[in-house]
């Protein structure tokens, strides 16, 4: 029986193999295989998340808690916070959508106004999370405030200021850590 542990292994792709024969995520040359230690047959990512969620885990992380969007790059799963659970999931979906409801633009842009000229991620999501009394942890605050930072760049009020920590599998992954973004007006 087993505990449901479904393994995703990034594999190389054969450099020989019929493109149409590779099923899965693809990244560079690299696809995914989704395994059980149950055995059950997971045939591709459909089947591994119907799999997991019929055993209660996340159907992002497949109970990992753990995501891999690319080969040799693990961060903790941010659909179900790192627990790998569904009843974590669904939770935090719904965190979401609250996130959602009371995070919004003007409120963003008014907290960017009273941060120094250039500001980073945390401290404006810090500031939201003052202003809206929402403990840490309570809601996504930081991704929902990163997404209206990114819609205010693309607005021109404010733009990025730092480089990515990272880059991965040449520039297709990059990563910010903790952005820092200039004000531009206002
Ligand atoms: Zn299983
Ligand atoms: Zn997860």
């Amino acid at each position: 029986m087993g505990e449901h542990t479904i393994t995703a292994e990034w594999h190389e792709i054969p450099a020989d193999a019929d493109p149409a024969s590779v099923t899965g995520s693809v990244s560079g040359g690299a696809y995914l295989v989704y395994r059980c230690d149950c055995g059950a047959p997971l045939d591709d990512r459909t089947a591994a998340q119907l799999h997991a969620m019929e055993h209660d885990k996340c159907s992002a992380c497949l109970g990992s808690a753990s995501e891999q969007p690319t080969p040799g790059f693990r961060r903790p799963c941010t659909a179900c916070a790192g627990t790998g659970s569904r009843g974590h999931e669904l939770v935090w979906q719904a965190a979401h959508a609250e996130a959602e409801q009371v995070i919004t633009l003007g409120l963003v842009r008014r907290v960017t106004r009273g941060l120094p000229e250039t500001f980073s991620l945390s401290q404006a999501a810090d500031e939201v999370r003052a202003l809206l009394a929402v403990p840490a942890g309570r809601l996504p605050v930081g991704p929902r405030v990163r997404d209206l930072l990114l819609r205010l760049e693309k607005d021109g009020e404010i733009i990025l200021a730092s480089a990515p920590d990272e880059l991965l599998h040449g520039t297709d992954v990059v990563l910010y850590r903790d952005p820092l973004w200039r004000r531009l007006s206002g």
